[in-house]
């Protein structure tokens, strides 16, 4: 993983969507810790409020941005105030994501389940993406990370042996292979640019999105997506990165690597 050193990022301005909770807030604050001044995207004002308070507390340059990645005025308001206030925006992360209503089996799936989670899980990302995309092209080292997840790589899905063989549901996964594609897409787009657009696996973290069931921290999660947000200029553009889960992994397997889309 990149070491970067607590100054590494001054002068830069980090934008990371559901950043009042869970891995996004670790997102805010190793961003923050690294010296950029980091938007705390959250759509409700409360939440946003206190997790801006909580980051400046740890010595943060954060401001809460009002975003709710599902409604275009909220979008379009963000990208006004960091062009606006801030005139530059260095680090997208998109991080905000839902589970949806439990929707069964394949055969069983509520199409309303599946509208409900892409809204945020995918047609989000690619508004927030395209409204911010003209900052992003004017920075110097520009990065985008799509939090991703295992659960969206077709070859991990599909192993029978695996250890998400027992995972059987469209809505969530499809969703983050539908990302992938899209991470890939806007990697191809911006190849010949300094922007570099990749897709993150944080692993299975115990945060409010799985009822804290996962044997990661969150604060272990936010790694992957970091390390893609300060790649150096010869890093890659257009993979999934991330925590590598086996079940047959030894002491000395590495803890993260890419995975197949
Ligand atoms: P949490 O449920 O803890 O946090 C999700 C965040 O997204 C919250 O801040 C939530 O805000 C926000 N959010 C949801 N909908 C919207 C919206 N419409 N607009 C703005 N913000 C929104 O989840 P995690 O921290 O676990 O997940 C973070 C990312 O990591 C997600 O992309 C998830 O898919 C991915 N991931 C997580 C894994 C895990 O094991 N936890 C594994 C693999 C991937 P609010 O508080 O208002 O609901």
């Amino acid at each position: 993983m990149t070491k970067t050193t607590a100054t590494a990022l001054t002068g830069t301005v980090s934008l990371v969507t559901g950043a009042n909770k869970g891995i996004g807030f670790e997102v805010a604050r190793m961003l923050g810790a690294q010296g950029s001044t980091v938007l705390a995207g959250a759509r409700d004002p409360g939440r946003g409020a206190e997790a801006e308070q909580s980051l400046r507390a740890r010595g943060i340059d954060a401001r809460y941005l009002p975003l709710d990645v599902t409604d275009s005025d909220s979008i379009a308001r963000a990208a006004k105030v960091v062009a606006d206030e801030f005139g530059r925006l260095d680090i997208l992360v998109n991080n905000a994501a839902i589970v949806g209503p439990a929707a069964g089996e394949p055969s069983q799936t509520p199409l309303d389940a599946m509208r409900e989670v892409y809204e945020t899980n995918v047609f989000g990302i690619v508004a927030l993406t395209n409204a911010l995309l003209p900052m992003l092209r004017q920075a110097p080292a520009g990065r985008i990370v799509n939090v991703s997840s295992e659960v969206g790589s077709i070859e991990t899905m599909s192993d029978p042996h695996g250890v998400l063989a027992g995972l059987v549901s469209i809505p969530y996964p499809s969703s983050k292979t539908a990302l992938n594609m899209i991470t890939a897409m806007y990697a191809k787009e911006l190849r010949a640019t300094p922007l570099k657009v990749n897709a993150a696996n944080p692993g299975y973290c115990a945060t409010d999105l799985n009822g804290h069931r996962g044997f990661r921290t969150a604060e272990q999660g936010a790694e992957a997506i970091v390390h893609l947000a300060t790649l150096p200029e010869d890093g890659p553009s257009g993979i999934l990165y991330g925590h590598l889960w086996r079940t047959d992994a030894q002491p000395d397997d590495p803890e993260y690597g890419t995975l197949a889309w």
